[in-house]
C-alpha cells in the first residue's frame, strides 16, 4: 500500500507526519520525493548504499550539418535554443529534455547526450527501507529523479510512505501518481486553508482517495477544518500545537519513537488510513 503525504506549502509538518507514519509501521518503506530539499534521512540516519546518478537527455548539434533553418528554435517552448549568426546555441540548463528539437530537425543535425541532474540514495534504517532523491541546484525539473525513486522502490516492503514535495506542481503529480491514498497536511490558518484547497483540487483531479491531517491546532479558529467540513474531506487526526513535538522534530527525532502518546496517535492514524484506503 502506498500512502502519499502532501501539503500545499512547506512547513506544515508533512515530513514530520511521513516519518512518524513510517516509524509506527515498523517494517515498510519511506521515500523522500522532496528532491529540492530532502531531509527525511536526518530522522532515519540510514546507512546509504552506492548512489545512483540520474540523467536526462539534452540535444547536441553538429554545426556542419546545421543549415540554420530555425525549425528547432521555433519548436522549443522553453527557449533553450537560439541561433547566433548561423550557429545554433543550446542552453542546457533550461532544456526540459522533451526531445522534440531532434525530431523536427530536417537535416538530422541534432542528436542527444546524457546530462546528470541529480542522485538517488537508498539504504535501511532498522526494518525501514529508505529512498531519497536530490536534484542538483539549477536543474529545471526533479520529475526524472522522482520517477527513478518510484521505480527503485517498487518491490520494497509495504506500507510505502511517499513524502511529496510541497505545492501542487509536476513533481507532486509524479509523486502521487501510483498512490493508493493521499494524506493532505494543513495548518489552521487562512494560508493553510488556501494551500489545502490547491492540493485538494490536485488529488480530486487524480481521483485519489484522501483525508486530512490538521497540524498545529489551537483552540481558536481553524479555516482548514472549515474547508474540510465544507468539502466533505475526512479529518483523520487533528494534531495539537505542541512545542514539545516541535522540539523533538527540530532535533531530528521521531516523536513516535520517543513518546508513547505520539506512538499511539500515529499508530491510530496509520490504521485509519489503511481502513479508509480499503473502502
Ligand atoms: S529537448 Fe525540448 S526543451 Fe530541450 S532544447 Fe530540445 S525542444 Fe527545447
Ligand atoms: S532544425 Fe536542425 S538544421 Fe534547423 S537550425 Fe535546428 S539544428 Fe539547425
Amino acid at each position: 500500500m502506498k500512502i502519499a503525504v502532501l501539503s500545499g506549502k512547506g512547513g506544515t509538518g508533512k515530513t514530520m507526519v511521513s516519518v512518524n507514519l513510517s516509524a509506527v509501521a515498523g517494517r515498510g518503506t519511506y521515500i523522500d520525493c522532496d528532491v529540492e530539499e530532502p531531509n527525511g534521512h536526518l530522522f532515519f540516519r540510514p546507512q546509504w548504499d552506492k548512489p545512483w546518478t540520474v540523467s536526462t537527455k539534452v540535444p547536441v548539434v553538429d554545426q556542419e550539418m546545421c543549415t540554420g533553418c530555425k525549425n528547432c528554435v521555433e519548436f522549443c517552448n522553453f527557449n533553450a535554443l537560439a541561433l547566433a549568426g548561423n550557429k545554433l546555441v543550446i542552453f542546457e540548463d533550461i532544456c526540459h529534455s522533451c526531445g522534440g528539437c531532434v525530431l523536427v530537425c530536417p537535416h538530422r543535425a541534432l542528436s542527444e547526450k546524457d546530462r546528470a541532474i541529480g542522485t538517488v540514495n537508498s539504504g535501511n534504517s532498522g526494518d525501514i527501507a529508505i529512498y531519497s532523491g536530490e536534484l542538483t541546484p539549477g536543474q529545471p525539473s526533479g520529475v526524472p529523479i522522482i520517477q527513478k525513486l518510484i521505480q527503485l522502490s517498487c518491490s520494497s516492503p509495504s506500507p510505502v510512505v511517499i513524502d511529496c514535495p510541497p505545492g501542487s506542481a509536476c513533481t507532486v503529480m509524479e509523486s502521487i501518481a501510483d498512490a493508493d491514498y493521499c494524506l493532505l497536511v494543513a495548518e489552521p490558518t487562512v494560508f493553510g486553508a488556501h494551500n489545502l484547497e490547491l492540493v485538494h483540487q490536485l488529488v480530486t483531479l487524480f481521483d485519489k482517495p484522501h483525508g486530512a491531517v490538521l497540524n498545529k491546532c489551537t483552540a481558536g479558529a481553524n479555516p482548514s477544518e472549515d474547508y474540510c467540513r465544507a468539502q466533505d474531506i475526512p479529518v483523520l487526526v487533528s494534531i495539537p500545537f505542541d512545542p514539545a513535538l516541535g522540539k523533538l522534530t527540530s532535533d531530528g527525532l521521531i516523536a513516535a519513537n520517543e513518546d508513547s502518546n505520539w506512538q499511539t496517535i500515529f499508530a491510530s492514524l496509520l490504521e485509519t488510513v489503511q481502513r479508509e484506503a480499503a473502502k
